[in-house]
């Protein structure tokens, strides 16, 4: 008979039956499937268990030892027996019982060590395994167990491999099944190029298939991780790497710098010298949108580091250039105020047709989902027939009606509240020739995430502010323990707005039972309330807040509202009350998160604040601290201190450093939720790589992969890896690269 190999069905190497069952319990499949379902963790005979961390209702199994047996007749039934066996890891215990299995005792005897997997209960105060399955350990020395099962050589090994439990499939059939597979596995070609794995001193595929399955020692089952995840690493790079070439390979109209033009004109009216990074930054973009292949480049950067300029600048190219561009905004709020600035930036250079137009002039068209239908049929008129030059606006741009003449450039500002569908539905708008695109992130993204989940573009970060700008001290304020304190904190508003300066209050919610639905995907972004706050009060209220405050602590100032739900014209309203001083104070929920840009105001109080995220917070408090005087952020919980929330505000309130506030959010949410659904994905294969663990793996990867398809773009000569890279990243869990 034929040896099987990595893609033989499951049935030829462990029969029709326990096939079935893998496929129905696990979804494998394949040998392969199989073989990369690995342990999630090793058990250790004599060494503690983590039975101190056993959760109720959780599906375990536990490696522990014997330590009391006894038999008991049932109350309600005298001729039935209860066998209660308990077992210890060395420091806790946990009760196990059986009823009516009194035949049990004579496997089960003080002192054996067996693996034990159930369902965790509660019983007088007792953690318990209701009828667990187990299997016992076999004794140094010993041959077969109790049930004359030949598959005890598995549990000689020190280190035991314990499956992720599912119910029906307890980890020794699992253990059992890869064992007898590994009996009998052909050899396994390694798809791996030999330079690759000699530079980054990686073992053989088949030694480590070997080795994570029933590793002798730690030391192999370490090498064995790092092979395995190393391939993970790589299949997931070179698919990035193929698509930045395929994506890099495809025509665009080149949109070369002109002179005397736009961009000039507005370089000479800037009230600012640009950043440095500004400058290299958008050097780099210059070029690129000046090349005939499409631009796909991602501006990260610390919020209020400028990213707009830049952006108004490659706009402006385009423009010069003949071509459109199209801003596309997550609010109204944020895309009527670009609208606004990118306007008086320009100055009689937006107002093209108008009175006082300059000679060289465009005009700049606001489109947005309230627009009237008259403004809405002049707006994608003035799209359509090219006049408009930038095109601001929000989803309304995506919709179908909206057409252009020549869309050359495309930005998507705050790409965190994009998906991918939605940056290729305005790509598309270009027509047969796909425009440049410009992603631009507010929300600092750690190095491991910037490489895989937006691997597939060219990053660019600006790191720096532009000098003049003052710090933002951040203050917790914990209500709970210091109630003076909020009273302190209103008066802190007062000084500020005595000093000239504005303010922001922020809610979580608009009424108490209202979502701010253009702030509603924030709220999705919130860290999982902790337990001890489930019973907690609803969250504080814009439309609540905002009348005490006036009756109350500010009753001498000048109070607005603003949120998503307001009409679009009083939304406009009250930002430019705001931006012109007319308001001292703005109570809003996050629709002000974003890109609003108020450099007068100064302060800024966030209640509730344990409601939000560390990324979210950061972005909240870059709205203040945007011009010369410093800036304040008053965090306030009634949180007792100690707990997960009040961590979370008092790293915010530590460090303006956005990427080290990114890592943090990184490790407070799980990875999976970033790795989106490769990680949680139907037989998806990123199962070992870590986005908090693994930069330098990915990085390595990134770089040998990028030379490798460099090289060979379709990996031509090495067929045995394009077929891992492929099963790797299977249409199903390509898509997570595209839920950005
Ligand atoms: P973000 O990167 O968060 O989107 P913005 O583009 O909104 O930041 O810029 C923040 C503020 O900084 C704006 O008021 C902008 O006009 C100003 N700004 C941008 N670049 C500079 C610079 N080089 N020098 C001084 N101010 C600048
Ligand atoms: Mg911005």
């Amino acid at each position: 008979m034929q040896r099987p190999t990595l893609t033989s069905p499951l049935r030829d190497a462990v029969g029709v039956k326990t096939a079935d069952a893998l496929a129905k319990g696990l979804d494998l499949e394949t040998v392969g499937d199989l073989l990369h379902h690995y342990p999630r963790r090793y058990a250790e005979r004599g060494e503690v268990s983590d039975l101190g961390a056993l959760e109720i209702g959780e599906h375990v199994t536990v490696a522990a030892k014997i330590e009391k047996i006894t038999v008991r007749p049932m109350r309600q039934k005298p001729r039935s027996k209860m066998l209660e066996v308990t077992v210890t890891d060395g420091r806790r215990s946990l009760q196990l019982t059986f009823f009516n299995q009194a035949w049990r005792e004579r496997q089960l005897t003080i002192g054996r060590w067996g693996l034990f997997s159930g369902k965790v209960g509660q019983f007088r105060d007792k953690l318990q395994l209701n009828q667990p399955d187990y299997q016992l350990l076999a004794e140094p020395g010993e041959l077969t167990d109790g049930e004359g099962s030949n598959a005890l050589a598995e549990f000689a090994n020190a280190l035991i491999p314990v499956y992720p439990a599912a119910a029906k499939m307890p980890t020794w059939v699992i253990a059992r099944a890869v064992r007898a597979t590994l009996d009998i596995l052909a050899d396994v070609d390694d798809p791996m190029p030999e330079g690759i794995r000699r530079r980054k001193n990686l073992i053989g595929l088949s030694d480590a298939l070997r080795a994570i399955h029933q590793p002798a020692t730690r030391g192999e089952l370490h090498q064995a991780k790092h092979r395995l995840k190393w391939d993970e690493a790589f299949g997931l790079q070179a698919t990035l790497a193929m698509r930045r070439l395929a994506a890099a390979a495809r025509p665009a109209t080149a949109r070369p710098l002109r002179s005397g033009g736009l961009l000039e004109a507005f370089d000479a009216n800037l009230p600012f010298a640009l950043t440095e990074g500004q400058e290299r930054i958008g050097d780099e973009i210059a070029d690129e949108i000046s090349g005939e292949h499409p631009m796909h480049r991602l501006l990260q950067g610390e919020v209020g580091s400028g990213k707009t300029v830049v952006a108004v600048r490659a706009m402006l190219q385009v423009v010069d250039a003949g071509g459109q561009a199209a801003l596309l905004a997550p609010t109204e709020v944020l895309a009527s105020q670009h609208a606004r600035s990118i306007r008086s930036l320009l100055g009689p250079m937006g107002q093209a047709g108008e009175l006082g137009a300059a000679e060289v002039a465009t005009k700049v068209t606001l489109l947005t989902g309230s627009l009237g239908a008259a403004g809405r049929r002049a707006a994608l008129a003035e799209a359509a027939d090219g006049s408009a030059g930038i095109v601001v606006g929000t989803h309304a741009l995506l919709s179908e009606g909206v057409e252009f003449a020549d869309l050359g450039l495309v930005v998507v500002d705050e790409q965190h509240r994009f998906g991918v569908e939605q940056r290729d539905a305005l790509r598309a708008k270009g027509g047969e020739v796909p425009p440049h695109v410009l992603v631009m992130t507010a929300t600092p993204i750690p190095r491991t995430v910037a490489m895989t989940v937006f691997g597939d573009l060219e990053t660019s970060a600006l790191t720096q502010l532009p000098s003049g700008r003052s710090p933002i001290a951040t203050s917790v304020v914990p209500v709970a323990e210091k109630p003076a304190w909020l009273a302190r904190a209103w008066q802190r508003v007062s000084e500020e707005v005595a000093a000239g300066h504005q303010a922001y209050v922020v809610c979580p919610r608009i009424g108490e039972s209202i979502v701010d639905e253009e702030a509603e995907e924030d709220l999705e972004d919130e860290p999982p309330p902790e337990d001890d706050e489930k019973a907690k009060r609803p969250p504080l209220a814009v439309l609540d807040v905002a009348p005490k405050l006036a009756e109350g602590p500010l009753s001498d100032l000048r109070i607005g509202i603003l949120h998503g739900k307001l009409p679009s014209d009083e939304k406009d309203a009250v930002m430019a009350d705001f931006a012109a001083r007319r308001l001292d104070v703005l109570v809003a929920t996050t629709v002000i998160e974003v890109g609003v840009d108020v450099p007068n105001s100064t302060a800024m109080v966030i209640l509730d604040a344990d409601r939000f995220g560390v990324s979210q917070l950061h972005q909240l408090r870059g709205r203040v601290g945007r011009g010369s005087a410093a800036g304040v952020c008053l965090l306030v919980t009634d949180a007792p201190a100690g707990t997960k929330a009040r961590e979370r505000l008092d790293a915010v309130a530590s460090t303006t450093d956005g990427f080290e506030l990114a890592q943090l959010d990184l490790e407070q949410r799980r990875e999976g939720d970033v790795l989106g659904v490769a990680q949680s994905g139907r037989r998806s294969r990123l199962k070992l790589l870590s986005l908090l663990h693994d930069l330098d793996v990915i990085t390595d990867a990134r770089t040998e992969a990028t030379t490798l398809v460099a090289e060979d773009p379709e990996l031509r000569a090495y067929p045995g890896l394009a077929a891992a890279v492929d099963a790797l990243v299977d249409p199903d869990a390509a898509d997570y690269l595209e839920k950005t």
